[in-house]
């Protein structure tokens, strides 16, 4: 199980912008190199996904689909089965998940 969550996608986006458009010691174009230095002026803390897309015109940061109910969402809980299969899940699903869960008779474990 691990999280995706849009503060943590902002604060990579430089990091990732260099892994993809930096290479062998060069910007792959001024336009790049200049989306860079946008997004770098910006306050990572305190600004959206959205934001740091629209600073550097392209898709970096992706959107998570979720697999339950198919909102678009910069969070999700992303589970993995022992197959390998793994299924995204936004906040409102986990969150439904945990209130029903929280009322559930589980065998073994009562009340939860
Ligand atoms: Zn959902």
């Amino acid at each position: 199980m691990k999280l995706i969550s849009e503060n943590q996608l902002v604060l990579d986006a430089p990091k990732e912008w260099q892994r993809r458009h930096f290479v062998n010691g060069q910007w792959r174009g001024a336009a790049k190199e200049a989306a860079y230095h946008r997004l770098m002026a910006l306050d990572l803390d305190t600004v959206s996904a959205d934001d740091v897309n629209a600073v550097v015109e392209s898709d970096l940061l992706p959107i998570t689909h979720c697999d339950f109910c198919g909102r678009r969402s910069y969070r999700a809980v992303v589970l993995t089965t022992q197959t390998g299969e793994e299924f995204c899940i936004c906040p409102v699903c986990v969150g439904t998940a945990r209130s029903l869960i929280g009322y559930s008779y589980v065998e073994g474990y009562g009340i939860l």
